[in-house]
Parts: structure tokens; sequence; C-alpha cells
């Protein structure tokens, strides 16, 4: 087969039909109120939280201030255990509060956080332990939470992945001491940016709400050392209306997902990450990693021959964030060989709501022709 007419991106960000947007326009213009809680911004604060299935949830510009407030709600001192396979955000919103990042590797399974690694890090400088929902998939929540409860830590969810998912029933924002969501354009349910933490003690609320907003308690009154990182009506109003299309889009995911999973399970040299049982899934990514060993072929080569074919997939996430110029030799690093591993061979396959059965059929195809060449 030959290359696609038009490329196909990783993702695609998804948009409500136009008009309804340009209903929501109206009611903003109506309201005259922009920012700072409006209407629609509360409303989608509570809608949220019902689609979630968590207690509580405050929202915010985007996922990463979000991120940044919860490490300053929880007051979090000294390390922080956490794992470098996974976006910039987790790893500098650690640093920028001047905590000490120490790394811990991944399990080959689903790629989150190796929970029979945890406790030969923890020291008495440990505070907390912020793990990845990496690819949407939840950590070992149990071993977390025993581990936190036995050392007395903090546990923030990275969830940037997570939007939807549930255990058991449960929204995956119910576990740890907060969960951070990003609703960034590129994620599953976007409000163009966005963030949000859900949260199970209620105190946390009004710590929240003065944190995004410079601290500022009252008209004379400014409380707590804030930022702004409050989230606008123009995104409400977009959440609003995404979140009408969300359980579709990710049943749509799931199809695609499936159609990968069927067309490359026979192709000896590519694994994929399963569904658990008791886990209801968002099908954010597609992760493949490639084994050279098995197939003869590399990551960048796969990686460089869909381009080719107008197919284009992400190296996600390489590098590890220990990697990076600015953290690279300055914190342990030597015993994450999963981590590099995966990074190394991890490749995430083109998958969206909009993106037709037919494209996924022949990116199947194409994959296929570059592993029996
Ligand atoms: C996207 C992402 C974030 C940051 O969220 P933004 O909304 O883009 O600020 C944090 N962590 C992970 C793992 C992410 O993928």
């Amino acid at each position: 087969m030959n290359k696609l007419e038009k490329p196909i991106q990783v993702t695609k960000a998804f948009l409500p039909p136009l008009e309804e947007y340009v209903n929501m326009l109206r009611e903003i213009w109506e309201n005259s109120w922009v920012t700072n809680n409006g209407p629609l911004h509360n409303r989608l604060q509570e809608e949220l939280t019902n689609y979630l299935k968590v207690s509580d949830c405050t929202l915010f510009t985007n996922g990463h201030l979000a991120l940044d407030i919860a490490i300053k709600a929880l007051k979090l001192e000294g390390e922080v255990i956490t794992t470098p396979f996974t976006f910039a955000s987790t790893t500098h919103a650690i640093v920028m509060n001047n905590l000490i990042p120490v790394f811990c590797d991944i399990n080959m399974s689903d790629y989150t956080i190796d929970v029979h690694k945890i406790e030969e890090l923890i020291t008495d400088k440990t505070s907390a332990i912020i793990p990845v929902h990496v690819f949407g998939s939840p950590c070992d929540i149990n071993a977390i939470e025993e581990i936190a409860r036995k050392h007395n830590l903090k546990v923030i969810y990275d969830a940037a992945h997570a939007f939807g998912v549930e255990i058991n029933g449960k929204g995956i924002g119910s576990y740890g001491d907060i969960s951070m969501f990003s609703l960034h354009a590129t994620k599953v349910y976007n409000t163009i940016e966005g963030g949000l933490l859900t949260y199970n003690n209620s105190d946390l609320k009004t710590k929240l709400n003065l944190l995004k907003n410079f601290g500022i308690s009252g008209y004379e009154e400014v409380d707590e050392i804030g930022l702004n990182a409050k989230m606008n009506e123009f995104q409400a109003a977009m959440g609003i209306l995404n979140l009408k299309y969300i359980d579709d889009q990710i049943s749509k995911r799931k199809n695609i997902a499936n159609i990968y999973r069927n067309g490359l399970k026979n192709l000896n040299g590519i694994k994929m990450v399963a569904d658990k049982k008791n886990v209801e899934h968002n099908y954010a990514y597609f992760p493949i990693v490639i084994d050279e060993g098995k197939c003869g072929i590399t990551r960048d080569q796969l990686f460089d021959s869909l381009r080719e074919v107008n197919v284009m997939t992400r190296k996600y996430f390489y590098p590890l964030t220990t990697e990076f110029a600015c953290y690279k030799g300055k914190y342990k690093d030597n015993h994450l060989h999963n981590a590099k591993y995966v990074a190394e061979r991890v490749l995430t396959l083109p998958i969206y709501g909009e993106l037709s059965e037919e494209d996924a059929y022949k990116i199947v195809e194409l994959v296929c022709n570059i592993f029996n060449k």
C-alpha cells in the first residue's frame, strides 16, 4: 500500500459544532461575565464533579498550574517520589516548588510506577509520592495507598491522561489526597486549555480557590501567596459542550484501539498494553513497544517509515525527564532500567474519536507492511 494522501496526526482536538459554541458565547455576552468564578465555570465544576464520580473538584486554567497548586496546598517538603516516564510538567512542578524529585522505576505491564520499588526510596525527608496514571492506565492505587499510610506520606496523582477512567465503578480521581487532570486540547476531553483537581477532603476547597486567585480572600485581604490560575468562561463553555460528546468520543476511541489490537496482535516484537479487569478505560493513547530483537526493526525506523507514508506517531515519552538538559546528571537515575527500556522503544499510534475506522485499518496495514518487509 502506498502513502496516505493526507497526513494523519497522532491526535486531534475535539471541537463541538460551531453553532453550539456561538450560542454559548451569546450567554457570556448577556452575562458580561468573562472570568473569576463565572456562571459557566460554576456549572462546569458541578457537572464534572458528577461525571468524574468524585466528591469535590476545582477548575484551573491548565493542568500544570493545578498540579503546582496541589503541591503548594499540601505544603510538601523535602523529597518526592515520582517517575521519569512522563511529560515535563510532573518533574517541573516538583522542582519549581523547591522539592527534590526521587525517581522510581516503572513496571513493564502498563508503565506506571513500580510499587515494589517505592519503599526502598523512602527516607526521613520524603513527604509525598506523585505517581502518574500514564496513558490513562491506573497505577496500583491499593499498594500506593498502603505505602502512603504506613509511612505517613501524601499522594498526588498526575491523572492528566486519565479523564473518565474508573476502577470498580469509582472515579479514578477519588484516590490519593489530590488528583490532577489536564483538560488540554490534546487530551481525551478538553476545555481548550484547562485543568482540575479532585479531592475528598472538603477543607481543601477554600485553600485551592485562594491559591488560584492570588490568595485574595476579601476586598482588602490576601491570606496566601497565590498565583493566577483561574479558568475563564470561554474555556468553561467549551467544557460544557464537550462533556455532552465525551462518552461517544471514548467509545469511538475504544473501537480504534480494538482495530489496532486485532490488527497488530500477530506481529512479533510489538507489545501493547492490555485492558484491566474492573477498569473503565479511556483509550487516551495507543502505546506500542517495539522489540528490535524479535522484529528486526527499531522504534526509530518504524517512526521514520510511518512518517514517510504520512502516518504521524509520537515517541511518547522519550526522552525521560531525567535526560532533559535541565535535569541531566542532577538526580540518581542508574536504577531506572524499565523506564529507559520503554522510553527507547515506545511509540504512540494516532488515536482520537474522529479518526475513521478506515484510516485505522490503513494504519494497521502500513505497520504490517513495514514489519514484513
Ligand atoms: C498534559 C500533561 C500535563 C500538563 O497539563 P497541561 O494542561 O498541559 O498543563 C501534566 N502531566 C502529564 C502527564 C501530561 O500529559
